[in-house]
Parts: structure tokens; sequence; C-alpha cells
């Protein structure tokens, strides 16, 4: 970075300060021509590629994500809020413990667990869904689980 008035780039940063969550201001000056003046830095979150089980990447899709709980959570007492919340949380899940890459069958763990809190019946049908049940008797005892 350069100083706006004279393009030396012998800056010091005088005070730094958040905000908000995702900005950071800092007051900068010119040790040069003393030209103060301040700069905004976003911080630019990135989720994790998601690993397909055929090892195709992509990126992640919180409409996708969030059209899979709708059809999970349709006719349940959940709330659009709570959904979004829900998701909120996955996210922020993922930035915690993946940079780079995420497997989808994380991301289904996550998304399960955290249905399992908000509703069963949900919970049940998205499970069904996602994850590949190697036959009846795992399911019954997924179900028998929930008791
Ligand atoms: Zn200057």
């Amino acid at each position: 970075m350069k100083c706006f008035k004279c393009g030396s780039e012998r800056l010091s940063v005088i005070d730094s300060r958040s905000d908000g969550d995702d900005a950071i201001r800092r007051r900068r000056v010119c040790q040069d021509c003393e030209f103060r003046f301040t700069t905004y830095e976003k911080i630019e979150l990135t989720l994790p590629m998601v690993v397909k089980k055929d090892l195709r990447r992509e990126v992640f899709d919180r409409d996708k994500l969030k059209s899979g709980i709708l059809i999970a959570c349709r006719k349940r007492p959940v709330s659009a809020e709570d959904i979004d919340q829900m998701i909120d949380r996955v996210e922020n899940a993922l930035y915690a413990n993946f940079s780079k890459e995420v497997p989808s069958a994380e991301i289904g763990n996550i998304v399960m667990h955290e249905l399992k809190k908000l509703d069963k019946v949900a919970y049940i049908r998205f499970v069904s869904v996602y994850r590949e049940f190697s036959g009846i008797n795992e399911f019954a005892n997924e179900l028998n689980e929930l008791e």
C-alpha cells in the first residue's frame, strides 16, 4: 500500500479496530508527509470445497442444502427461521473445522446432528435420503435409538 498523497510506502498503522463482525478499520499515517487516512479490510470467509463421493469437487451450495432440509421438514412444525439458523450453524462448523475441503458425508453428518435436535421426523426423513442404509435393520436401529 502507498500513501495516497505522496506515494511513499512508509506507512504506519496508528489505530486498528473491528468494525462490526467482518471488517477491520485501520487508521494509517504516512511517515514521510504525515498524511492520515483510513482503510477498511473486509474479511472474506471462504467455505471449504465439497468433496463428493466420486471425488469430484464442488462449491458449497447453501441453497441446495436448504432445499434438501426443506423437503425433510415439509409439514413439520419447523420455521424458516429455525432452518436458516440451523444452516448458519452448519456453515460455522465448516469454517471452524475444515479449511480447504470437506467430504460431503461430513456435511451430511453435521446436518443430521442439527436436525436431530430440531425435529425427529425431519431427521429420519433426511437420514433415509442422505445416508445409504445397508439394510432395514440399520434403519430400525436408527429409529430405536430415537426412542
Ligand atoms: Zn505521504
